[in-house]
């Protein structure tokens, strides 16, 4: 048994602190919580004096690839590079994560992610947990059909596959179902499907819709019966309403949300990640970084809407998760910076700190399947926390510095331990 003591304890559901407190951990789970008085500590072997510092829920990333790339030339690095330089990079990118303070992440389509889950679960590699995609579903001329490439290296069912990327390329209700089957048989936690364009596919926009309703109707039923859900790209109002009537339970990026999606979403009781960070990066950094033209061309139309469409969901009641969609990189999309989604919803969005948080745990776990598990700090939960020097309530802008997060641990397990104290 460990003793987490003296701490002040970020509740995240109430977005209140609690003074004095303490975590009793036991293997994995948090055994119980709450004031000195209250828990018994007599069985503790291990006791971190937490005095003067913030302990609160591991953060996690609703939206990300573990991709391997290092720049914005999603059209030519891929080609140049081995997919085992990708995969090392990968390995890098989990232990910048782990020590930002990342216990879980939802990789939203790739396949390395889902090759290295088990790696992180068995404790060959350090890392937060991996909730994956693997193959996302794409129509032809999709978002995930890559425009420019022969079908060949685009299909995962092809053995000529361009890896680390690939989609399950499906067009009707059969072959949909078929493709989610397959996503499922490749180990998916969850279904990513594309229900309209997006700015970075070549050819089509974000307003194009993706998928009737009748096919993202047939690849939701299947994931229910594997007891999934499904996750879907969707930045055009008509692709985010198709994708909610479907049954879809997570909307990524929303960027054209109208009015008749946000009540479908509160109706639904869906989820949305705006990902606003990779489309600030794409802005500031993606020139010099090499993103494409007709990238650049669709994104300086969309982000100051996206921005108001995200505030406006957000003030009628939807919930939001934080998701950076970084896909990793070196100036910019870089994993460990992901704490970058909380500061924009609360610069950006106006959410108050307290929210944001609220949006980087409990919602995120949500996103992620596990809100049973994790996102909060509750007797009966998975021990996934970290002791912050500082208090985010006060200014978010702190769990973007590395060095201000001490200690970060896992079920039970650190990753990463800068207090003096242990
Ligand atoms: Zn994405």
């Amino acid at each position: 048994m460990l003793l987490i003591d003296n701490a002040r304890v970020l509740d995240v559901r109430k977005g209140v602190i609690v003074e004095n407190a303490r975590i009793l951990v036991n293997g994995k789970y948090i055994v119980d919580i709450g004031t000195s008085g209250s828990v018994d500590a007599s069985k503790a072997v291990d006791v971190i004096d937490a005095r003067g510092k913030l302990v609160m829920p591991g953060l996690i990333d609703a939206h990300m690839h573990l991709s391997g790339l290092r720049t914005g030339d999603v059209v030519k690095e891929p080609l140049l590079t081995s997919y085992e330089t990708m995969v090392a990079r990968a390995v890098k990118d989990l232990e910048a994560l782990a020590e930002a303070g990342f216990t879980t992440i939802v990789d939203a389509g790739g396949l390395i992610a889902l090759g290295l889950k088990q790696a992180v679960e068995e404790g060959t590699l350090k890392g937060p947990r991996i909730v994956a995609a693997g193959a996302p579903l794409s129509q032809t001329f999709g978002h995930g059909d890559t425009h420019y490439l022969p079908l060949d290296l685009v299909d995962v069912r092809s053995r000529l596959v361009m890896r680390p990327f690939g989609s399950l390329i499906c067009d009707g209700v059969d072959e949909c179902r078929k493709a989610a089957r397959y996503a499922l048989r490749m180990g998916s936690d969850f279904i990513k499907i594309f229900t309209t364009g997006g700015v970075l596919s070549q050819r089509d926009r974000p307003e194009y819709t993706q998928f009737t309703l009748e096919e993202i109707k047939a690849i939701v039923e299947e994931a229910k019966a594997a007891g999934r859900f499904v996750h879907a790209h969707a930045e055009g109002d008509k692709g985010i309403i198709n994708a909610l009537l479907g049954g879809v339970k997570v909307i990524a990026h929303a960027d054209m949300i109208d009015d008749e999606g946000i009540r479908l979403a509160i109706e639904k009781n869906a989820v949305v990640v705006p990902t606003l960070a990779v489309s600030e990066h794409i802005l500031t950094y993606g020139r010099e970084l090499g993103l494409p033209d007709w990238a650049l061309e669709k994104e300086s139309f969309l982000f100051q809407y996206h921005v108001e469409r995200a505030r406006k969901a957000w003030r009628a009641g939807v919930k939001l998760a934080t998701g950076t969609d970084f896909w990793g990189g070196v100036k910019a999309f870089r994993h460990g910076d992901n704490a970058l989604e909380i500061v924009l919803f609360v610069e950006k969005i106006g959410m108050p700190p307290a929210e944001a948080l609220k949006a980087a745990t409990i919602n995120a776990a949500e996103v992620a399947g596990l809100s049973h598990v994790t996102g909060s700090l509750e007797k009966g939960k998975l021990a996934d926390l970290i002791i912050v020097d500082g208090n985010p309530l006060d200014n978010p802008r702190i769990l973007l510095d590395k060095d201000r997060i001490l200690f970060v641990m896992k079920e039970g397990k650190v990753l990463k331990n800068k207090l003096s104290s242990l």
